[in-house]
């Protein structure tokens, strides 16, 4: 196979670099916070089991507790009522994690306006300009959104009417939904709909829209202004969770230099 050997030595040669889109994960990761009278994931959390010591002399190792939508995750079909019928985390077929990906950069809008809504016309002037959205693969939406994601409060964004950050307009939702060839969309916020999307129609439409034609979501990605608008490949790394609606993900991009 000589096109895995070429990509070894681009990467060892610096003309394929791998870009990492994932958000570090701690206890200090933000969290979508629902309001009453919703139940929320618990945040990330290391239990330490032994370190060096008389519970394992030789060795270090913790558990974790995490809720499967904590910061950089994946979003698989099950997760929504109107894909219930669908997939789970852990039936997702491994070929669909490793494809093609575009960045839409709507970050100036979002600095000015934290409520911006992605629509049709945004993505249809983004394929006259750059071609159609892949064929099996990720739009990834930038928003500028992750410089923010060292600061809860900045993340989430929420005043007294709730959370204020970006998302995608319900038409657009359902048009990249029902009608674009991509797999699934990736976000630099804590889920892929607006912060104001329970008041939208339907709520939270790239939720239903996209999770109900049995499409992908991936959520609090890091590091989206290194890629290239086309011609990224992505790597998503859910865990394949038994019945998950999600997993935390390591997702990577392949980029030529
Ligand atoms: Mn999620």
């Amino acid at each position: 196979m000589t096109v895995l050997s070429d990509l070894l030595s681009a990467l060892a040669g610096g003309s394929v670099e791998v870009v990492d889109l994932t958000a570090p994960l701690s206890e200090a990761t933000p969290v979508i916070q629902l309001p009453p009278p919703f139940a929320n994931t618990r945040h990330f959390a290391l239990e330490e089991i032994s370190r060096y010591d008389d519970r394992g002399p030789a060795w270090y190792w913790n558990d974790i507790s995490t809720g499967e939508h904590v910061g950089t995750h994946f979003d698989a079909p099950v997760h929504w009522v109107t894909g219930r019928e669908g997939v789970d985390v852990s039936q997702v077929p491994a070929r669909r994690l490793v494809a093609p990906a575009v960045v839409i950069d709507k970050s100036e809008e979002c600095a000015d306006d934290p409520d911006f809504l992605l629509t049709v016309e945004h993505v249809e002037a983004w394929q006259a300009e750059h071609g159609s959205l892949p064929d099996g693969g990720w739009l990834l939406y930038r928003t500028g959104w992750a410089s923010r994601a060292g600061d809860a409060g900045r993340f989430l964004n929420a005043n007294e009417t709730g959370p204020h950050t970006p998302g995608l307009a319900p038409d657009c939702a359902r048009w990249l939904a029902q009608t674009a060839p991509i797999l699934g969309i990736g976000v630099e916020t804590v889920g892929t709909d607006a912060g104001a999307a329970h008041s939208f129609d339907p709520p939270f439409p790239c939720h239903a829209f996209m999770l109900g034609a049995g499409k992908y979501g991936l959520t609090q990605l890091a590091n989206l202004e290194r890629l290239p608008v086309t011609g990224a490949v992505l790597i998503a790394s859910p865990l394949p969770i038994v019945r998950g609606s999600g997993s935390p993900a390591r997702v990577l991009a392949l980029v030529v230099r």
